[in-house]
């Protein structure tokens, strides 16, 4: 632990160099690169298994799952979803020709507020795609009943929400499509990468011929397809992680109790809600920062940490309803937004990765509570 030490909010999990070499000896051997390799079969099947889903299909990227998603379902019109998230989540509709309708989320769990979804719902609505914000589960029921009363698509950005389990049942288990993202920021990752998560045979092999071109076979193209495959060295990588993926969970848990601990007595700092019985990713580690109560802004604090070499993210600032492409839509209206808008304003995640010391936890603690009407 140096003071000078830049800590930033996340670092990638890392298996042993070593390990990996013998699998990038196996790849020169085979001179199997791409399409369908022995690894990206095994890493399907492993991933299978470890997540408790019927069905993965490997992507080079999460935005490309995204796409591939709403083709692979036929989305057209709008879809409702939250503007309190990746930019990724809506530019996958904007890239599909569909019209991103934003509506409001709910401030305990920030994600899209169901209750208020239905009233978004018109003639053209085909689709509601939620996010699983920071790993954290969408009401499930709820959309669960909207889309079946109103005969919607559901698709989950389940992006932060990798291994993420209600009363040891997958949350990926839940609407028609689930996509994961393994890019080298998230809790599990195959320097880029992506997953869908589908419930049935026949879609996974639809989705399968729409991330190779649309081929079926030598000679047949059934759809016009894209190239969002993922390589044998992303899937060899993956299948290396995912012996380590367990450990690094409880290192992040044990982080995150540590954040909750020292942090819990100060008054403006409120951290996300624990959510018992959820088995978590711990992907993020979330704070509100209230100026009147804590003294200091957000953007105060973020700037107070950034001067001990401490890189905390403001995430999800700017709120993409916020962003030129998008602000010009009626539902993208700040009075339409007050809960996602409100929250984007006051919220900073703190840094949480499995290398990260508890020494160092404290500290980023310390500086928080010191910092306190300074
Ligand atoms: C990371 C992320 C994506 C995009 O995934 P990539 O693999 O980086 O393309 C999409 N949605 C959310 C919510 C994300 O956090």
């Amino acid at each position: 632990m140096s003071k000078n030490k830049p800590i930033f909010v996340t670092s990638p999990l890392l298996p042993p160099l070593e390990e990996f070499q013998t699998y990038l000896k196996e790849i020169w051997e085979s001179k199997w690169l791409t399409n369908n390799g022995q690894f990206h079969q095994q890493l399907e099947k492993e991933l299978c298994d470890y997540l408790g889903v019927k069905h993965v299909c490997l992507f080079s990227n999460g935005t490309l799952a995204l796409i591939t998603a709403l083709q692979a379902l036929g989305i057209t019109g709008e879809v409702i979803t939250t503007p309190f998230s990746f930019v990724a989540t809506t530019h996958s509709l904007w890239w599909n020709n569909i019209k991103p309708v934003f509506v409001d989320i709910d401030p305990y769990t920030f994600n899209l507020d169901p209750t208020k979804v239905e009233a978004a719902i018109t003639p053209k609505t085909t689709a509601i795609m939620p996010v699983h914000v920071y790993g954290t589960p969408c009401n499930l029921k709820a959309f669960e009943q909207i889309a079946e009363t109103y005969n919607l698509k559901l698709i989950y950005d389940a992006a932060h929400a990798f291994g993420v389990e209600i009363n040891g049942n997958s949350i990926l288990n839940f609407g028609d499509l689930s996509i994961l993202s393994f890019h080298a920021t998230k809790v599990f990752n195959t320097f880029e990468g992506g997953a869908i998560i589908c419930q049935d045979e026949k879609m996974k092999r639809h989705i399968d011929d729409l991330k190779n071109f649309g081929f079926r076979g030598e000679t047949t193209v059934v759809a016009a397809g894209i190239n969002a495959k993922m390589n044998e060295m992303q899937a060899a990588f993956g299948i290396l992680q995912l012996k380590y993926i367990e450990e690094a969970r409880e290192k992040r848990k044990k982080i995150a109790k540590t954040y909750r601990q020292t942090l819990k007595s100060t008054e403006g700092i409120t951290c996300l809600n624990d959510f018992p019985d959820i088995k978590h990713a711990y992907s993020y580690f979330p704070v509100l920062i209230e100026q009147e109560k804590y003294g200091m802004s957000r953007d105060q604090l973020y700037e107070k940490l950034k001067e001990n070499n401490i890189y905390s993210r403001r995430y999800f600032y700017p709120l993409i309803s916020n962003f030129p492409t998008y602000k010009g839509l009626s539902s993208a209206k700040k009075d339409n937004l007050p809960n996602a808008n409100n929250i984007a304003k006051h919220v900073l995640c703190l840094p949480i990765y499995p290398s990260l010391e508890i020494e160092d936890v404290y500290r980023i603690s310390d500086i928080i509570l010191e910092s306190k009407f300074k």
